[in-house]
């Protein structure tokens, strides 16, 4: 028997209403790069990836730019901080059939794959707006979590106290941080486990939260601060920090 795969699928079909720019944040210039072009180079260029898969919507006006490799290696030229990265001529596939909501998002995606992948194979979904992700990180989710029964996905251990608000926006409670973990992505789990919870539940910000919805436990590997998720406009100079220079 053949050793099972990974394939990436990326959510890419928000519109990033926290950022309030022109343009879905996705496409925000990073560090010579529109933000989605590097989580496409980072799977293009990862051996362990057959093949990636990006959901954008339907009217998506932006992709086809960020999916030439010329524009993308004269950008990365002028800017001078950006490594042209990968051809992502026939390792990444653009669904344009985005969902109302990430979870329909990637359950659109899940269902443009079904003839690649076979039901115990590994799906790497991972969100648009965290560019940080590093090889290195891939690495430790994928060794990790290949033999384990359910999935996992990257996150981080809160260090932060803590506090609940009440309406009038003042600390009421403080909320205990031990066990508590910030989910990031990739998120990996096998494609037909992944496709029947994220059928089953409605309601869902996350895949683990629709595994842990059947009762079952996804494993908690360590991730990084330089995988954040970009959200507000104070967010990309940050990001970009990350991207110019810091590594895992
Ligand atoms: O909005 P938020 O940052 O939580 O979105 C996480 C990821 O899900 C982003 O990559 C975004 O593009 C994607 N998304 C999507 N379809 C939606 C909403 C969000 O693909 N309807």
């Amino acid at each position: 028997m053949l050793p099972p795969r990974y394939f990436a699928l990326i959510p890419a079909a928000g519109v990033g209403a926290r950022m309030g720019a022109a343009i879905p944040k996705q496409y925000a210039g990073l560090a010579g790069k529109a933000m989605l072009r590097h989580v496409l180079d980072t799977f293009a260029a990862h051996e362990a990836i057959t093949h990636t898969f990006a959901v954008v919507s339907g009217d998506d006006g932006y992709i086809d730019h960020v999916m030439r490799d010329d524009v993308t290696r004269d950008d990365a030229m002028r800017d001078g901080t950006a490594h042209a990265g990968p051809s992502l001529a026939g390792r990444v596939t653009i669904v344009r059939d985005g969902g109302d909501t990430r979870r329909q998002s990637v359950l659109n995606g899940l269902l443009a794959m079904r003839p690649q992948i076979a039901d115990d194979e590994w799906v790497l979904v991972h969100d648009a707006a965290r560019p940080g992700l590093s090889a290195a990180m891939l690495d430790r989710l994928i060794a990790d979590v290949r033999d384990d029964e359910v999935g996992g996905l990257l996150a981080l251990p809160v260090v932060d106290t803590l506090k609940r608000s009440d309406s009038d926006g003042r600390a009421c409670a403080t909320v205990p941080r031990a066990g508590l973990w910030s989910a990031q992505t990739p998120q990996m789990f096998r494609y037909g486990m992944l496709r029947k919870a994220l059928e089953a539940a409605a309601d869902v910000t996350d895949e683990a939260g629709a595994i842990e919805a059947l009762g079952l436990t996804p494993r908690l590997v360590q991730g990084s601060a330089r995988n954040m998720k970009v959200t507000l406009p104070g967010d990309l100079a940050l990001a970009e920090l990350y991207l110019k220079g810091l590594n895992d």
